[in-house]
């Protein structure tokens, strides 16, 4: 999920050229693996992880979502997974997720779990990814949890609905992920409308062509709040996935977070403080909690994505130096 980034419309100029920077810093392969060797560097780059990523382990994750829930967040769970290269890795990938769903519902926790399906080998295989999410569907439905597939590409979308049509027929526990900016969409939500799963509504994490998606804009936003008005309208459960201020005073405004249905969900360590108002104020709010080794990518982009974290980041490796204790963000 997420693994790509756009910038924001209202960044500086200081603040895109960090952007691209952070961005080939994200794809370098060699700083990648002299990061994951280097034994001072590790855990100093880990503790500016973990801001935005829980822990390496299914356990960290599962303790921090506890606490999540007692404060009255709702959350999703992801583990990241990185590239898919053979079968072996598509079956680690669904047993890892098959074990996070056994572990939340045997401890009865409310918890969804959100997954990528080429971590289960889309492009490889599409069948043996259906197998595994049947199975994953399945064993969620016996604890009554929602598995949300992410967004991917725009070149992976036409798989991805695929089964999540096939799944659909079957399961009414799985839901999807459509991303507003890829001019495609309001075409799939039609093509999927008749089917239960609930649907989360993001921006789009990976830069597409113009021919394919929006940038960041007020045309965006205006999409996005047309598909939340239309999704909310339908009754079914829905996701605000968002932390653009503009578009969550539209959606209070407008009341539809005053909806049953509706949710708003934000990547944990983005914007913790506006999520706890949120919760504060009576709306249903979710952290969507991440845990794995294959942290790199997933948190140079999301400095990338928003160069002022730069900043918490530098703080973050200080209090590690000065081995200060780890503030809850919520
Ligand atoms: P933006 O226009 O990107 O940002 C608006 C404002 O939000 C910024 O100006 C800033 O104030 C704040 N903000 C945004 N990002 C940050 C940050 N990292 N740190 C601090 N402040 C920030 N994308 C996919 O492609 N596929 C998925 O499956 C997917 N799943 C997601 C699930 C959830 C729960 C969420 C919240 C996002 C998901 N995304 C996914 C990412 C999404 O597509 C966007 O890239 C991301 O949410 C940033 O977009 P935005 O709506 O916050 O608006």
């Amino acid at each position: 999920m997420m693994i790509g980034t756009a910038t924001s419309v209202s960044v500086s100029a200081w603040e895109a050229s960090a952007s691209q920077a952070l961005k080939a810093i994200a794809r370098n392969e060699k700083m990648k693996s002299q990061v994951q060797r280097g034994e001072g560097l590790y855990p100093l780059l880990s503790s500016a992880a973990r801001r935005f990523v829980v822990g390496e382990t299914r356990e960290e994750a599962i303790s921090e979502a506890s606490e999540l829930l007692l404060k009255g967040y709702g959350v999703s769970l992801e583990c990241i997974r990185e590239n898919v290269r053979d079968v072996r890795d598509c079956i680690s990938a669904k047993d890892e997720f098959l074990a996070i769903i056994r572990t939340v519902g045997q401890a009865n926790l409310q918890s969804t779990v959100s997954l990528d399906l080429s971590y289960m080998g889309m492009n490889m295989d599409p069948q043996l990814t259906y197998e595994h999410l049947l199975e994953l569907a399945q064993e969620a439905e016996r604890y009554g949890i929602t598995i949300m597939i992410s967004a991917e590409e725009s070149t992976k979308i036409d798989q991805i609905i695929n089964i999540y049509k096939r799944i659909g027929e079957q399961y009414a526990n799985v839901g999807i992920t459509l991303q507003a900016h890829l001019h495609r969409t309001l075409h799939d939500y039609l093509d999927i409308q008749a089917y239960p799963g609930k649907i989360r509504i993001v921006k789009g994490a990976y830069q597409e062509a113009a021919d394919v998606a929006l940038p960041r804009s007020e045309e965006l936003n205006e999409r996005y709040l047309d598909i939340v008005e239309m999704v909310a309208a339908s009754g079914r459960q829905i996701s605000i996935a968002t932390h653009d201020e503009a578009i969550i005073e539209k959606v209070v405004k407008k009341g539809y977070l005053q909806q049953p249905n509706v949710e708003i969900e934000m990547l944990y360590g983005v914007r913790p403080e506006r999520l706890k108002e949120l919760k504060d104020e009576g709306y249903r709010t979710k952290v969507y909690v991440l845990y794995g080794v294959e942290w790199y990518l997933y948190v140079c982009h999301r400095l990338a994505e928003h160069p002022p974290n730069i900043y918490k980041a530098i703080e973050d490796m200080a209090n590690f130096y000065a081995e200060t204790e780890k503030e809850s963000l919520y």
